[in-house]
């Protein structure tokens, strides 16, 4: 069994209750995990209060070793945690390469930048004398998702060590193990057992004892926006900052114009990655009516035999969903599109946690998937257009602003449509599946709060101290 990493000793949960962990392609339990009790709860933010003060007396140059160590070591136990990623939640590991060459790449980004913090400086007209410093907010619990667990942590985990806090890690369930081991590569690195916690346990038990505790001073949350929406409620209670990076149903908006061949590309490949269980992939394809048929049919023929493969495997491409749950669940939606109307193309076959690829057409602006109902799994919904103006407010028919693509042969056009479209992000010539560690991240409307970057992260985890010289 493995264990929760508290105050620097591995400990189970301290009335023994556990989850298991669960291989989505085989059915097979890996292992099992603590679920967390109130006690373990109380130990893990009594041991940050001491971990704060730690971390925001720590120079700066021991808090960039102490990350370049930790990179250094995730980017040596690469093929252990992919494999461990790719067997407790079924990501291919070709999938998983990448993201740990991201993080790791972020990791020593932050590491760089956070090293030269910068202030202002004021004077008053009596003379006196003000000067600013970005002081630690204190102790951040960052609560991951499942789908890109290492990723998604390393934006919150590294950025909010760099800037002096403590952080207390809510794991994904789905994907506990892989943050386990995470943090046992941390510590190993240096960081003290005060300063970066794991705990494990159901979201919804663990979630609220940490974001009601006094003595956590900020949520940083990446997940749904039914959760997100949840976790900002019990924040407000004690006034814990939040950051929360939720949901998303991005369009890519193609005009009849755009190179077909790069749209397929731009349509396809970031779709299917991680089985389509990427927050600002393009969900919806708003389509112009002349180039529909045309783009269905080569959609239809890019993924309609892709089939169940080993995660495992180095050639595999779309691998299974996080749980048979969520495949269920895709499932569904899917017949719901259909009741509504659409036209299942291709695919949409479920084999335990697998879903085949899915092409939908004859999608209209006032079916769910059009607006607001998220699928995170391979699906494909082309809807229509004929002008401009129709394709901008089907696009903005969504209560979600993640990121979104525009693809035309008029740049003009492409840069008119982008501006009107309510995303946090916007990509020309292809999908808003882009992001980047050094461009702001993060959604308008119900896609979040805050924004997440080298820079960005670094501002969110400290406040302004005001200092004044008196004359
Ligand atoms: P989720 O169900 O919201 O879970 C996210 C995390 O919150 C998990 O660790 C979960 O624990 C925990 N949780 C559940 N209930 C909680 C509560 N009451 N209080 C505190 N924490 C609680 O999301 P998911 O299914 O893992 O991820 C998929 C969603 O995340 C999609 O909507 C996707 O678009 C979004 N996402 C957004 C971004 C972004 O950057 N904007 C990135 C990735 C994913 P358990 O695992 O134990 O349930
Ligand atoms: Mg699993």
């Amino acid at each position: 069994m493995k264990q929760m990493l508290i105050n620097g000793c591995e400990r189970p949960a301290s009335d023994g209750a556990t989850l298991a962990a669960i291989n989505p392609y085989n059915g097979e339990t890996l292992d099992l995990f603590p679920d967390a009790s109130p006690e373990d709860v109380r130990d893990a933010v009594a041991a940050a209060q001491e971990g704060k003060r730690r971390m925001a007396q720590m120079p700066l140059k021991e808090r960039t070793k102490m990350l370049m160590k930790f990179a250094d070591l995730l980017e040596a136990h690469t093929s252990e945690i992919v494999g461990l990623m790719a067997a407790e939640s079924g990501k291919p590991v070709m999938n998983g390469y990448y993201e740990m060459l991201d993080s790791v790449e972020m990791i020593r980004s932050y590491a760089e930048v956070g090293k030269h913090p910068a202030g202002d400086a004021f004077v008053d007209p009596s003379g006196s004398r003000f000067f600013t410093e970005r002081a630690p907010l204190g102790v951040i619990a960052c609560i991951a998702p499942f789908n890109y667990p290492i990723l998604t942590l390393t934006f919150k985990v590294a950025p909010a060590l760099m800037a002096g806090n403590a952080v207390i890690v809510k794991a994904a369930s789905d994907t506990a193990l892989t943050t386990l081991l995470y943090g046992k590569f941390a510590l190993e690195a240096g960081i003290p057992g005060d300063c970066l916690q794991i705990l494990t346990g159901s979201g919804s038990r663990l979630g609220n004892l940490l974001t009601e505790a006094e003595g956590i001073d900020a949520v940083s949350f990446t997940g749904s926006t039914q959760v997100g929406t949840h976790i900002a409620q019990a924040c407000a209670k004690t006034l814990k900052r939040t950051l929360l990076e939720l949901g998303g149903n991005d369009p890519l908006v193609i005009f009849a114009d755009a190179d077909l061949d790069r749209a397929v590309k731009q349509i396809v490949g970031p779709r299917i990655w991680n089985a389509g269980q990427t927050c600002c992939a393009s969900k919806r394809f708003i389509v112009q009516k002349e180039i529909q048929e045309e783009l269905a049919k080569r959609l239809v023929a890019a993924v309609g035999a892709i089939g169940k493969a080993d995660p495992m495997d180095q050639k595999t491409v779309c691998g299974t969903l996080i749980n048979e749950k969520a495949a269920k669940d895709v499932e569904a939606q899917l017949a719901h599109c259909v009741e509504q109307g659409a036209k299942l193309l291709c695919g949409g076959k479920r084999d335990g946690a697998f879903v085949s690829p899915a092409v939908l057409t004859d999608v209209t602006e006032d079916m769910d998937v059009a607006r607001d109902m998220e699928i995170f799994g391979p699906v494909f919904p082309l809807i229509g257009f004929e002008t401009e103006e129709e394709a901008v407010r089907i696009a903005n028919a969504t209560c979600f602003g993640l990121s979104a693509g525009v693809m035309s042969g008029d740049m003009a056009r492409a840069m008119r449509v982008a501006s009107q479209l309510e995303a946090g992000m916007v990509a020309l010539n292809g999908t808003g599946n882009c992001r980047s560690t050094e461009a702001p991240f993060g959604g308008f409307k119900k896609s979040g709060l805050g924004r997440e970057s080298i820079r960005e992260s670094l501002l969110e985890c400290s406040q302004n101290k005001t200092y004044a010289i008196l004359p």
